[in-house]
């Protein structure tokens, strides 16, 4: 078992310094070259991995151009566009009702507000923070994706278990500058070192920090449970 320093803040920042090393290049893995795609690819990524998400847009990109291309087409074909997706039938349904909103409501613009964000069919805080970052170059929040909840609680930085209320708890932690970045150096942690399953504790670069380092600790803080 690593020592967390003395207070959560200094915790928040160290290991965000620590990653900065690590991963120099962190950024969003999903590919888009617009505001529309980027809001479609986030919706799409939900319980889905971002890599599969990329070979599906690779085509449904070529077809869906406008908001006005997602609006016209039937959830069905929409469904079977992009079939491979977790949940595609839901999903469609999403995208056609995106379509829709944007064009009758927002003069075919992606909103750029948290409110109107979440207004729209299948997207909540996390999607509209991303869209919001990425997108409008507005940050206000901190998205907390599955990597971030796991490592989050695993660091000490939060014992919450919900994604609402371990943001609140790292917006209080995390410098403000870093509110963007630190999602992305969390998932690439997470997918290079500490995974859901197994974690590489032998020479992670938070070792020594970390409350659930398995050197002689029997606790993994994100489950609550014995390794
Ligand atoms: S790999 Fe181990 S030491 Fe590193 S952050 Fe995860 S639980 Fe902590």
């Amino acid at each position: 078992m690593g020592t967390p320093l003395e207070s959560r803040q200094e915790q928040a920042e160290a290991v965000v310094d620590r990653l900065h090393e690590e991963y120099p290049d962190s950024t969003i893995s999903l590919n888009y070259s617009n505001r529309l795609e980027l809001l479609v690819a986030v919706v799409l990524s939900a319980q889905c991995t971002d890599e599969r998400v990329n070979e599906v847009t690779a085509d449904l990109f070529e077809s869906y151009r406008t908001p006005q291309d997602y609006a016209e087409a039937s959830e069905e074909q929409l469904a079977e566009d992009i079939y491979g997706i977790t949940f595609h039938n839901n999903k469609g349904g999403y995208l056609k009702g995106i379509g829709e909103r944007i064009v009758d409501e927002h003069d075919g613009e992606v909103p750029d507000t948290m409110s109107a964000l979440t207004d729209l069919p299948g997207v909540g805080r996390k999607t509209a923070n991303v869209v919001l970052q990425h997108g409008h170059d507005i940050v206000e929040g901190i998205v907390v994706d599955t990597h971030v909840q796991r490592l989050s609680r695993r660091l000490g930085l939060t014992e919450n278990e919900r994604p609402e209320a371990i943001e609140q708890d790292l917006l209080e932690i995390v410098p403000e500058s870093e509110w963007q970045q630190f999602t992305h150096l969390l998932i690439d942690h997470g997918r290079a070192v500490c995974g859901a399953r197994s974690a590489a504790c032998v020479g992670c670069v938070l070792a020594d920090i970390c409350p659930s380092e398995q050197g002689d600790s029997e606790i993994d803080l994100a489950s609550g449970e014995a390794w």
